[in-house]
């Protein structure tokens, strides 16, 4: 693999990394390759980075390196986790956002947020730094679903009884071949009453 062009920031630009992404591409062919190389290069870039703050301003002023958002017209200069942000903010269902509530149905997008939301809705004050994730401690009731993917998950929660919406996040519960347990499957399947649901918040250790 060819070296990777460095200019004064330390940090590949967009054109740097798109000849570069070229010129392996047609070495190893296709175009998967390509978009992995690419995502590579997008986390390397970032861990090149000497000072990101810098870079960052730099960016927005030169504008550089474009975060788009692949469902509507929203474009960052900023890190990645700006798209992130936006994407679990504008385009997710509530019961698929990472950061659920404990007491009720809602889920947001951001930790602070949900905070914010206990805090007023539920007269609970919740220290921001300490919750990792929720888990969903099910139930499978004795209401028989009829379609093939729910009739698996609920064989799957028999011997899955704990679920962290961290591992859903990182698909760790595949109950099928090659499809993964989501958020929004689990709140489906309590609506249904095909399963009854705790959830329960994980906090960090000290
Ligand atoms: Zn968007
Ligand atoms: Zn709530």
């Amino acid at each position: 693999m060819s070296k990777i062009a460095i200019n004064k920031f330390n940090i590949i630009t967009t054109q740097e990394l798109l000849v570069h992404v070229s010129i392996s591409s047609n070495k190893n062919g296709g175009f998967y390759k390509k978009l992995k190389l690419i995502n590579h290069f997008k986390i390397r870039k970032q861990t090149m980075t000497r000072n990101s703050t810098e870079y960052y301003r730099e960016n927005r002023q030169l504008k550089k390196t474009v975060y788009k958002c692949p469902h509507c017209d929203y474009k960052s200069y900023n890190s990645r986790m700006c798209l992130v942000n936006h994407i679990n903010a504008k385009h997710i269902n509530e019961c698929d956002k990472p950061f659920q509530c404990r007491f009720c149905d809602r889920g947001f997008s951001q930790k602070a947020h949900l905070c914010v939301h206990c805090e007023k809705e539920h007269d609970v004050k919740i220290n921001e730094g300490r919750i990792v994730s929720i888990a969903y401690i099910i139930k499978p009731t004795t209401q028989e679903p009829k379609s093939k993917k729910t009739k698996a998950r609920r064989l799957y929660y028999k011997n899955n009884d704990v679920i962290k919406t961290t591992d859903l996040n990182n698909k760790k519960h595949e109950y099928l071949p090659d499809v993964f347990m989501k958020q929004h499957d689990i709140h489906y399947d309590a609506r249904k009453g095909f399963i009854t649901l705790h959830k329960c918040p994980l906090w960090k250790k000290k």
